[in-house]
């Protein structure tokens, strides 16, 4: 993090997502070696607040996200620790700066559209196609396994954390909120130790068994995230209205037991069972689980543009 930098007096505001009081306000000038001018809110999370800004110097336009720095703020470090070490990964947003201004860390990074969460609330029949379904999981694989290749794992893959690019990247998603990643492997390739009993991260709605079950969780268990995020982008998930925990566990259990996805098709079927082989400490097979994503599309073109018009 770059030195204090105050342009103007910030609050902590305890709310949390979009519709929480502002942390920024649009105009004020944050960065210390580098000055970006906020303009407005973008997002919101559990924890921080995107905006938009303007790099005053080379006049491009970036995103801000901002965290107090009263809640944890080795969140923020760990994020910025973890985009830096994947700038060259294409489905991971640039990171450009980082600061601190007031009551708030900060990172400035390549700006994105909406997060498909929203583009699905979009469409009309409040779903997407197979082919942008399968375009949305071939690229969240890849961008996993450059994630994975460092030896992290994101914890939190679902909808709102897949992001479509702007301008010519719009054809690209990106995978974002890295606050609450975990590093399973150290850079000598062994493995951090299986803890007894892992405390819940994620979100009920898409996460895994295994971390439905408390248990340490591996490469595998964001690609459940995936696949679930995926099962709802295509055709919904049976436990939408469902917010206790362990019936969501239950429901999910009973989908597992005899999967079939109406829309995807038969070759669907096989992505769960090859999750089911994989073991926490595997390598998962992103090249065959984007070739199941492929065969059930009638005809995959991933340079196309996607179904959605940005909002
Ligand atoms: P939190 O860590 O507080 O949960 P996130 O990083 O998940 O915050 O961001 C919240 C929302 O902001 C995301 O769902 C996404 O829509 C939006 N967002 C995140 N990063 C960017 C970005 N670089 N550009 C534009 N919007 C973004």
């Amino acid at each position: 993090m770059n030195q204090l930098h105050c342009q103007q007096n910030a609050e902590y505001y305890p709310e949390r997502g979009k519709m929480a009081a502002p942390f920024l306000e649009t105009g004020m000038i944050i960065g210390l070696k580098r000055s970006f001018q906020v303009e407005k809110m973008v997002g919101g999370g559990g924890f921080g607040q995107i905006y938009r800004a303007v790099d005053l110097e080379s006049k491009l336009v970036v995103a801000v996200k901002v965290e107090p720095k009263s809640t944890d703020p080795g969140r923020i470090v760990l994020e910025l620790n973890i985009l830096v070490q994947l700038a060259h990964s294409s489905h991971i947003p640039k990171v450009y700066y980082s600061g601190e201004t007031g009551a708030f860390n900060f990172i400035i990074m390549q700006l994105l559209g909406s997060n498909i969460a929203e583009l699905r609330k979009f469409q009309k029949t409040r779903s997407f196609s197979v082919e942008t379904t399968a375009r949305v999981g071939i690229q969240c694989l890849e961008g996993l396994k450059q994630i994975h290749t460092l030896g992290y794992i994101h914890r939190d893959i679902k909808p709102s954390n897949i992001c479509a690019g702007i301008g010519e990247h719009k054809r690209i998603l990106y995978i974002v909120d890295f606050g609450m990643a975990r590093r399973i492997r150290l850079p000598d390739g062994s493995f951090r130790p299986e803890r007894p009993y892992a405390s819940f991260r994620g979100t009920s709605r898409y996460v895994s068994l295994a971390a439905h079950e408390r248990k340490e969780t591996g490469f595998v268990d964001d690609i459940w995230c995936l696949f679930f995020s995926l099962l709802e982008l295509v055709e919904g998930l049976p436990w939408k209205n469902i917010a206790d925990q362990d019936q969501v566990c239950f429901a999910k259990r009973q989908l597992l037991a005899n999967f079939q996805s109406r829309k995807m098709g038969r070759n669907f079927e096989m992505f769960p069972q090859i999750l089911e082989h994989t073991k926490r400490t595997d390598i998962p097979d992103y090249e065959r689980l984007s070739g199941i994503l492929k065969s059930c599309c009638v005809s995959f073109n991933d340079l196309e543009e996607f179904e959605w018009d940005d909002h």
